[in-house]
């Protein structure tokens, strides 16, 4: 399917709503039926029905089948949040006794997942280093029921054999998932590699205005019902039909504003990768990456998120640096309009850093839409300033 057609036509029925181009919000929590047989069958299937908005609505849907498309998944589900797409379908295709092999560093909130949720229902993790495939085969057990992957990561970049990693697990019966915020459909494809469940933050590229916080899990329709008609369900992770609209907003812009984060974070990274202060620049599309070729193989762009160290740091000299930038904000998240700067020592104490750690040195930066010299003009100004 034809991106401009999934992006502007697909699961749009205009002559449903007085042929308006941009689609109404159904900002209804239920749908009325003319006899008891209708509401019956609804009741029988809510995947497939508008019965109630805890499950299906029809704003929803539209996104629903851009998301499906866009992943060239068969079917999608969507959360209220990132971390909902990823906690649901585990407490949905995981039972008490199964293994999990996960990769070292994956999102904060994926790590508390794996060390504190899932264990009190008996489920346990490996975590293992993905770069390395053997590490896969080497980590597997009898009752390893699921891998989970997430490539890139999103503070220190690492990547894994997609492809080769799907097909062992495919294998041997192993479900595979994948975190794919950081290149979202549009750079990254991870179904056509053989990976089964797909899950994103939509908070990120999707929504793009840093105004929506949901999450997106993409599937064969088997999965995906299987989840749905009983997690999703149960947990109650939907997503009001406001902020479904407002993804669609941000879905018709989606390669736009990736294509310009991508090209502006090539003019930053070089311009950094030249500068004294700098020791170096994480970016998977950065010449000196360790994984370059695997990057270009298996990823048609990259996305606007890097990490870089100072010189001879100190926690001092990153919090200076970080504190006297103008214009690029200090938060978290990414995938909006705006840049902005996250030091790895924000989640530690000054007693707590350590030198020598090359994880604490990190400074995250997200290169949003403005132009490229505005931002170095900032760069430039607080490196001045160490
Ligand atoms: C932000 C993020 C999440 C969580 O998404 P939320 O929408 O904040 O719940 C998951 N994975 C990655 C890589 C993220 O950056």
């Amino acid at each position: 399917m034809e991106l401009s057609f999934i992006l502007n036509e697909l699961g749009e029925e205009r002559e449903n709503y007085f042929n308006a181009v941009s689609p109404p919000i159904i900002q209804s929590s239920n749908f009325t039926f003319k006899t008891v047989t209708d509401l019956r069958q609804a009741m029988a299937d809510e995947f497939e029905t508008n019965l109630y908005s805890r499950g299906q609505n029809p704003t929803l849907n539209i996104l629903r089948k851009k998301l499906a498309a866009l992943d060239g998944a068969e079917d999608a589900l969507i959360f209220s949040s990132g971390i909902g797409a990823i906690s649901v379908p585990l407490l949905s295709l995981l039972n008490t006794g199964d293994h999990i092999i996960a990769i070292e560093n994956p999102y904060s909130w994926t790590l508390k997942l794996f060390k504190e949720f899932l264990p009190k229902f008996g489920i346990h993790t490996t975590f293992i280093d993905g770069a390395d495939f053997v590490n896969f085969e080497g980590a597997v057990k009898p009752e390893t029921r699921l891998i989970y992957l997430e490539s890139p990561n999103t503070f220190s970049y690492e990547l894994q054999d997609i492809k080769k990693i799907a097909g062992f697990a495919r294998s041997r019966g192993i479900i595979t998932m994948i975190d794919n915020s950081y290149c979202s459909p549009i750079y990254q494809q991870p179904i056509s590699m053989g990976i089964d469940l797909v899950a994103q933050s939509a908070t990120k590229y999707i929504g793009g205005h840093s105004d929506v916080v949901a999450g997106v899990l993409t599937g064969s329709k088997q999965l995906i019902k299987q989840i749905f008609d009983h997690e999703f369900m149960n947990l109650g992770p939907a997503i009001s039909p406001h902020s479904a609209w407002l993804l669609l907003r941000g879905l018709r812009t989606l390669p736009l504003r990736l294509q310009r984060s991508f090209e502006s974070t090539k003019i930053v990274t070089q311009w950094l990768n030249d500068q004294p202060a700098i020791q170096q620049v994480i970016w998977p599309f950065c010449a000196k990456f360790k994984q370059t070729q695997l990057a270009h193989e298996q990823m048609q762009g990259c996305g606007g998120l890097f990490s870089f160290t100072l010189n001879n740091t100190s926690f001092k000299k990153i919090e200076t640096f970080c504190n006297r930038l103008q214009h690029i904000l200090l938060a978290v998240s990414w995938g909006g309009h705006e840049s902005l700067i996250l030091p790895s020592t924000a989640s530690i104490t000054e007693d707590e850093y350590v030198i020598t750690n090359e994880r604490h040195q990190l400074i995250r930066m997200y290169v949003g839409l403005e132009d490229p010299q505005y931002l170095i003009n900032d760069l430039q100004q607080a490196l001045a300033a160490i």
